[in-house]
């Protein structure tokens, strides 16, 4: 999906046009931790397009001076963005700050479009011409607070779209990725599953999406480890603030099919491993915890079952995910990696067979009946399966309102248990039978 970034100095509106282009999405809510809070990285939809929008301005820079703080989130978006959109505010005119924007955005070569926001009437319009001095062309007039002129600024927006590389990797092959916090030895593990020190990984600005990818084979399987290249490249102030390594995460997350959710052995669970976790389970991808720096844990033969333990207690919504622990610095258990991920894989883009997994379901009906309320039960009368990756079930029933979630988790499980829907997360859809 294309990659949309807000740019701005601050209180021109970027969080408010964020918030009206992201518009109700409602997103899955369980036993996730914080996921929906505080956000600066969703979907969006805008006609036929379907994208993703980066809110810059949450970016929070910690005390950098004011010109650098802006700087750094320009840069953000344009080391992540597809199309930038460039936020001014037409009640205070071009500032230098805005210059500042400017000349940082001129820079990098990719498609800007400037909007003028808190435009809020037509009287309003002829301040816009200013705006042209900045060097992006016609200037958008819209109204974050009245939600005007949008539609014509996401318009111009979407025409970059279709210009960028489109990448494509082919059925067969499995896109994976290496998420945690940092230092938790993500860039040394990709090198020891690939087995050699240093990956030579072209990072040149501008070259195509592929480049920050790694791709492999190993015993006649392709792989791609996704978004090489941002585990690898440090140095960069904002790189180690915790929203652009979540954002990074994010990005990376969307494009895999398994996600290995790294946990450091030797400091143990922490927060923010959590909410990584939690990402890649809402989106539904296969997930691996990797424990990784094993080598550096003083251990008996307890030690192993102690941890995994605590990461189950710690991760209740990954019940699904396998726990391999290995050590990227000596290499101790890497081989145990592959075949998990392969597995994974597999069961994320498994398809069972309706009359099996009718039976299952009425199977599981028998052994537990199904809930009730107000005098009226759940009735259900089929199911089937409607997409792969991860496996998703409609269950016809006759009023989806009493198909409560400790029901569907029930049903989830049998599922799970029957087809061995191991290292992935599956979904459940009630619907009316008409
Ligand atoms: P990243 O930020 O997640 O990419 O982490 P790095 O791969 O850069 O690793 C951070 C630090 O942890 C480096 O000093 C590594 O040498 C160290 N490290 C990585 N993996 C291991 C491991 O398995 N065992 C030990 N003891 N140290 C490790």
């Amino acid at each position: 999906k294309p990659v949309v970034a807000i740019v701005g100095r601050p209180n021109v509106g970027k969080s408010t046009i964020f918030n009206r282009v992201v518009g109700e999405r409602v997103s899955i809510v369980e036993d996730t931790p914080g996921v929906t809070r505080d956000r600066i990285y969703s979907s969006a939809e805008w006609l036929n397009h379907d994208f993703n929008i980066i809110d810059t301005g949450g970016i929070d820079i910690g005390d950098e001076p004011f010109l650098e703080q802006i700087r750094q989130q320009a840069e953000v978006a344009i080391d992540e963005a597809d199309v930038i959109i460039f936020m001014t505010n037409g009640r205070e005119g071009v500032t230098s700050a805005d210059e500042h924007v400017a000349k940082i955005l001129f820079k990098s070569n990719k498609p800007v479009v400037l909007a003028v926001n808190k435009v809020d009437n037509p009287e309003m319009r002829n301040q816009i011409y200013d705006f042209y001095s900045l060097g992006f062309g016609e200037p958008f007039p819209i109204s974050g607070s009245h939600g005007l002129g949008l539609g014509d600024l996401l318009d111009a927006a979407a025409e970059h779209f279709d210009k960028r590389e489109i990448e494509d990797y082919g059925e067969e092959v499995i896109k994976f990725s290496l998420i945690g916090r940092p230092n938790v030895g993500k860039s040394s593990l990709v090198n020891s599953l690939l087995g050699e020190e240093r990956v030579i990984v072209s990072d040149v600005a501008g070259t195509t999406r592929d480049a920050v990818d790694t791709p492999y084979k190993y015993d006649g399987q392709e792989y791609v480890i996704i978004d090489t290249a941002g585990m690898r490249k440090k140095g960069k102030v904002y790189e180690s603030t915790e929203k652009y390594s979540v954002l990074r995460a994010l990005r990376a997350i969307e494009r895999s099919d398994v996600v290995l959710v790294l946990i450091d052995g030797e400091e143990g669970i922490i927060d923010q491993d959590k909410k990584i976790a939690g990402y890649a389970h809402e989106a539904g991808r296969a997930v691996i915890i990797v424990v990784n720096k094993w080598d550096a844990v003083e251990k008996d033969e307890k030690t192993m079952d102690k941890f995994e333990k605590s990461i189950r207690a710690h991760f209740q919504f990954l019940d699904y995910a396998p726990v391999v622990f290995v050590s990227a610095l000596t290499k101790k258990r890497i081989h145990t990696l592959l075949p998990v991920i392969n597995m994974a894989s597999e069961n994320h883009s498994m398809r069972v067979q309706s009359s099996i997994l009718n039976e299952v379901v009425m199977d599981a009906v028998a052994m537990n009946p199904t809930p009730t309320e107000n005098g009226r039960r759940l009735k259900i009368f089929y199911a089937t399966q409607v997409a792969v990756k991860p496996p998703t079930f409609v269950v016809f029933v006759n009023e989806p309102e009493l198909m409560h979630f400790s029901y569907e988790r029930f049903l989830e499980n049998r599922i799970r248990e029957a087809f061995g829907f191991e290292g992935t997360p599956i979904r459940l859809i009630a619907r009316a039978r008409k």
